[in-house]
């Protein structure tokens, strides 16, 4: 069977949920026992977005293979089995930055460079190496943006040319748009969606399936409504109303049918779907949990949900496994500076310090993890807060006065946190910090031991900075275990403490790595660890 290709594309609005709803079409093809794998093309310019404002464009999603990533590739992995590398998010930097290298190569020997068909080729090409190195049965491309701006154009032009090169029968097109509910007049309209597909077929591109954000039922009326205005058959338009959890969609758009719309467009017969597991595992538990715990989450970009996306998911998945609801408590680190933490961590069960850079906000953070250290509120750190954590324990109990990063204080005294040799002399800022899996080697009997179950396990990363081996004898005197280890090069991959319930805390960031029928081990056991709180 040659390989079938799904494109989404978006209209009316940004976050509709794109991500996720590929995603879940990417678990409900697997359910019919159909591999997949999925691609998202990103109309800015940067070349990814590793250098990016959190606030700007929310998380970045680290691949095992260190390709700094769109955060919609988490959504991808955490759905699907599918294993994504750094050719599964092409931005329009890196598609320019190819052809313009090739250019200046001389390799298109004197001719014009245009954007079509050059800039779109390579787009093309890009889709095909993924389809080629991933060898699936349906590669799902998702393309970011909205239909009509400027900057998507080549990519959409790309999606149409596909479906001519490889035939219609191997393509599908499938819509994501906004039915908004106008209150006032006690109304849903289809305008904005006919104005979108509108725009979509002027680029050349019939949808075959229109999924249908909204906030009401739609009526079988609307709904013939917009099959007839969009051209679009009345089963193919599917209605997405908001969900309680994120992990029912794909029931939902299995309610409704869609993988046989999607099976009989391509030709292809397959066993009846199976989503039972996933029901009874996730979204069941997800739905009605027994127990509850209440957990501090202190960063410095709380306020955007997008910044911290894996983190805040794989909070869910160990809820999930403990079977308990988990309420995230978010806190501004530099509160905790400005008011003392016991004032927002007297109340909690346990505390969570995610990454990050700069030193915005980091006293704030090392405050609260004293406060989690001799109060024994259990903590997890994730690469900053895992920095934090040594820089306190060595200010604290150690009396190392003033110790810190020298990411924050070039001239501390003792430089607990520090740049290793090879990256002192790195002056380009994308791409050029420790990127993706490497192995850790676990030290039996520790936290950590009990968690992985395992000698050597392999978690993914993105830091610059590393703990300062010569510290190591000072802090272990004092109570610090050193329970991970990267071999290779004797670097520390996880500290923990003595004496306390739960105070785990890695250098790489195990987030990437949870699903939500599979939870993260150490986010388990710290939940689990809450929870006896
Ligand atoms: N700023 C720290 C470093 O570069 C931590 C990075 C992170 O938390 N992802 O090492």
């Amino acid at each position: 069977m040659p390989t079938k290709f799904i494109f989404v594309t978006g209209g009316v609005i940004s976050s509709l949920g794109k991500g996720i709803a590929s995603a879940s079409i990417g678990r409900l093809l697997e359910s019919r026992g159909l591999s997949v794998t999925l691609m998202k093309l990103d109309p800015y310019i940067n070349v990814d977005p590793g250098t990016m404002n959190p606030y700007q464009h929310g998380e970045v999603y680290v691949t095992d293979d260190g390709a700094e990533t769109d955060l919609d590739l988490g959504h991808y992995e955490r759905f699907t089995h599918a294993k994504l590398t750094k050719f599964n998010n092409a931005t329009t930097g890196q598609v320019y930055n190819a052809v313009i290298t090739r250019e200046r190569r001389g390799d298109y020997l004197g001719k014009t460079i245009q954007v079509i068909p050059h800039i779109t080729n390579e787009i093309k090409d890009r889709i095909k190496k993924v389809s080629a190195v991933s060898a699936v049965d349906v590669v799902i491309v998702e393309i970011g943006g909205t239909v009509g701006d400027i900057e998507s154009l080549p990519f959409l032009e790309a999606a149409r040319q596909f479906g001519l090169e490889i035939g219609r029968e191997n393509v599908l097109y499938m819509h994501l748009t906004l039915v908004p509910y106008i209150r006032v007049a006690g109304e849903v309209k289809t305008k904005p969606t006919q104005h979108s597909v509108g725009t979509l077929r002027e680029i050349g591109i019939q949808p075959d399936v229109l999924i249908c954000r909204t906030e009401k039922s739609l009526s079988e009326e609307m709904k013939e409504k917009i099959s007839l205005f969009c051209n679009v058959a009345k089963d193919a338009v599917i209605e997405a109303m908001d969900v309680d959890t994120i992990y029912k969609i794909p029931l939902v758009f299995k309610t409704q049918h869609l993988d046989e719309i999607i099976l009989n467009h391509f030709r292809i017969k397959r066993s009846k779907i199976d989503l039972k597991e996933w029901k009874a595992k996730v979204v069941d538990r997800a739905l009605s949990p027994e127990y509850k715990t209440k957990v501090a989450f202190v960063g410095k970009y709380i306020m955007l949900q997008d910044a911290y996306k894996s983190v805040y998911e794989s909070l869910i998945h160990a809820g999930i496994a403990n079977n308990c609801k988990v309420e995230v408590v978010k806190v501004d680190s530099e509160d905790i500076e400005k008011h003392g933490a016991e004032k927002f961590l007297k109340d909690v069960n346990a505390v969570l310090v995610p990454g990050g850079f700069g030193s915005r906000g980091v006293e704030g953070k090392i405050k609260a993890i004293e406060y989690s250290r001799k109060n024994k509120i259990p903590y997890l750190g994730l690469c900053l807060g895992m920095q934090c954590a040594v820089i306190e324990f060595s200010r604290n109990a150690c009396g190392l006065k003033n110790a810190n990063s020298t990411e924050f204080n070039k001239k501390t005294a003792y430089p607990v946190i520090s740049l290793l040799e090879e990256q002192r002399n790195v002056k380009d800022m994308g791409g050029t910090m420790r990127l993706g899996a490497y192995p850790c080697k676990i030290k039996k009997g520790t936290l950590a031991w009990r968690a992985y179950k395992k000698s050597v396990i392999q978690e993914r990363h993105r830091h610059r900075y590393e703990f300062n081996n010569k510290f190591r004898r000072v802090l272990e005197a004092k109570g610090m275990i050193f329970s991970g280890i990267y071999p290779k090069s004797n670097l520390v991959e996880i500290v923990e403490i003595k004496d306390h319930p739960f105070f785990v805390a890695v250098q790489f960031h195990p987030e990437f790595k949870s699903k939500p029928d599979q939870a993260h081990p150490l986010f388990r056991d710290f939940i689990k660890a809450a929870l006896k709180k």
